[in-house]
């Protein structure tokens, strides 16, 4: 790929490792555009999964990819002019783009429409493959990574969060028993505790973590250059701060 014509700072790194959030703070401090490219793929799954598309029609899965009506207003992600911004969220859908991103064709009809974010004045792209193929030449890349049993811990939070309750996640997590919160988080059975949540959403990371690391084209993994990042022990400030000063030491 040729060079980037703007400063381009990569964030990669597997589920719930923080990287969301991370890009998008390092993005509003510099002022830069801000890539979500699992929105892209969750919204390619979504779009999929609505019109029943057969997950072994190919052609079918590209020509979804290549005419996806997909706008992002602010924190929104809007899809044939409808705010999806919560239903791409859920586990199935991320299961289902997990699994879809990893067919080629799918992930050639969406490369353009990523690197289209590129803008002045810069960019921050999240994503699985930011520095090893859509942005190669970015400026900094960063892969942001820690344990599974600590990722688990932050996803079922940040789903039933999500939800928009009055209740504290916390208490919700200890309840355990909320159809819609297991719903959400893709579980099927009656959970009454807290560890009991997070031991099956830790198996759907792992699984998930999995299928993205071994798939033939694109694994995750940190790109040549990267640094990496393990945030156990840092708060999401303690992070935005690294990666803030380790731009400026590049640039
Ligand atoms: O980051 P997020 O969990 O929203 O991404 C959903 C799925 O989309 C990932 O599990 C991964 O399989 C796929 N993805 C990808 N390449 C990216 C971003 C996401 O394959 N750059």
């Amino acid at each position: 790929m040729a060079n980037s014509p703007v400063p381009v700072l990569t964030i990669d790194g597997p589920v719930a490792s923080g990287k969301g959030t991370v890009a998008r703070r390092v993005a509003e401090a510099l002022g830069f555009h801000l890539l979500d490219s699992g929105a892209i793929y969750r919204a390619h799954a979504f779009a999929c999964l609505r019109q029943n598309t057969n997950a072994n029609d190919i052609k079918a899965l590209e020509d979804t990819a290549k005419v996806l009506a997909l706008e992002f207003l602010g924190d929104q992600v809007w899809i044939d002019g409808a705010n999806a911004t919560q239903e791409i969220r859920a586990e199935a859908v991320g299961l289902a783009a997990s699994a879809l991103s990893a067919i080629p064709d799918v992930r050639a009809a969406l490369l353009q429409r990523q690197r289209d974010f590129a803008k002045a004045p810069g960019l921050v792209a999240d994503g699985r493959d930011m520095g090893t193929v859509v942005f190669p030449d970015a400026a900094l890349k960063i892969y942001l990574t820690t344990t599974a049993h600590e990722r688990a811990t932050r996803r079922a939070l940040q789903v039933v969060a999500s939800l928009g309750t009055t209740n504290s996640p916390k208490q919700l997590i200890e309840k355990g028993n909320s159809d819609t919160i297991l719903g959400s988080l893709g579980l099927e059975s009656p959970l009454r505790s807290a560890d009991a949540v997070r031991a099956q959403v830790e198996a759907q990371i792992r699984q998930r973590d999995a299928q993205d690391k071994s798939r033939a084209i694109a694994p995750l993994r940190p790109a040549a250059g990267a640094i990496v990042i393990d945030n156990a022990n840092h708060t999401p400030e303690q992070t935005v701060a690294g990666v803030l000063a380790l731009w400026r030491l590049r640039r």
